[in-house]
């Protein structure tokens, strides 16, 4: 049987420990001045509309890239950022970033919808669906050019909460997706009182699609169920051609993954787009 740990184990664990508190603090506090510092950015990940083959969205990702310890992951930076209070500021950067490329990519006569996150603290804020609909007005947007991701157990955790935020939101016409959808503990039936129209299935069940099993059949029946409430259905976390050409088959609308492309600065993304034009096997009208 293993012994009791000794004191220097517990001198380890205890190190890792205060490191992993320091991080915490100094990236706290130093996410406070990265939009300052010019740290952040955004990147767009395309999303393939699978009846047609084009891509008509992109979801923008924001990227922290911190001056002495390099990039840091979304996943630890915004659920700082939740957690200390600095995401409303994000959010705010994140909309004026997306907005004004927007309004650039308009300009130049290319369409293309940007999905956006949101956190459950955004939905808190009464000013939120007001303080999106003037910086589209600000930059003479139009609604529908915009989409909100908010996660499932975002919404779901106090869906009573969010409602009038997110009526005012679908009010404005911005369109409203439930991301990361099978990780909360919400039924379909639940959504379906929400004011959404996307429903966004998890990456982590779409993965493993090509080896069948649990994941293929719940991804396959919450397909259906959704198309029959009227929801359009997104998968993320393509990563090879067998989920793509599987999900296909089975009517999902939008799919996005590593497989059509990763997340791209904005060069990058508009070279893919003249690039991969029709490439996923779409014949382009001419
Ligand atoms: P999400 O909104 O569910 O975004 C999808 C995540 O999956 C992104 O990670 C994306 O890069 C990654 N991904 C896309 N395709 C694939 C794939 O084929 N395989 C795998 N393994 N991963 C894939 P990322 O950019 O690290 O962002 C992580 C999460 O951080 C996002 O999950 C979102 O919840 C949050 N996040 C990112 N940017 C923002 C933001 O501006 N605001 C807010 N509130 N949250 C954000
Ligand atoms: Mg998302
Ligand atoms: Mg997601
Ligand atoms: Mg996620």
């Amino acid at each position: 049987a293993d012994a009791a740990p000794g004191p220097e184990r517990i001198a380890v664990y205890q190190a890792q420990r205060d490191q992993a508190y320091q991080r915490r603090i100094r990236l706290a506090r130093d996410l406070r001045y990265a939009a300052q510092y010019k740290e952040l950015s955004a990147v767009y990940q395309p999303k393939l509309d699978l009846a047609s083959g084009e891509v008509r969205q992109v979801e923008a990702l924001m990227r922290w890239n911190h001056s002495e310890l390099g990039p840091i992951s979304p996943d630890e930076f915004i659920t700082l950022a939740e957690q200390t209070g600095s995401i409303g500021m994000l959010t705010q950067w994140m909309m004026a970033a997306v907005a004004s490329q927007l309004r650039n990519w308009i300009e130049r006569g290319i369409h293309l919808q940007v999905a956006m996150n949101i956190s459950a603290r955004d939905l808190d804020d009464p000013q939120f669906p007001q303080r999106i609909e003037k910086m589209l007005q600000a930059q003479q947007i139009s609604p529908d050019y915009l989409a909100l991701e908010v996660t499932e157990s975002a919404v779901m955790t106090d869906p009573e909460r969010n409602l009038s935020s997110l009526r005012a939101l679908r009010d404005l016409g911005i369109e409203l997706a439930v991301d990361d959808y099978g990780t909360g503990y919400s039924s379909l039936a639940t959504l379906k009182s929400l004011p959404v129209q996307d429903l966004k299935i998890d990456k982590s069940f779409v993965l493993q699609l090509a080896e069948g099993g649990d994941d293929a059949v719940i991804v396959k029946s919450t397909i259906e169920l959704a198309h029959n409430m009227g929801l359009k259905v997104i998968a993320e976390g393509i990563e090879n051609s067998h989920s793509l050409n599987w999900l296909k088959e089975r009517h999902c609308d939008v799919a996005q993954g590593y497989f059509i492309s990763r997340p791209l600065a904005v060069a990058d993304l508009e070279r893919w787009l003249d690039d991969t034009r029709g490439s996923f096997g779409v014949v382009e009208p001419t």
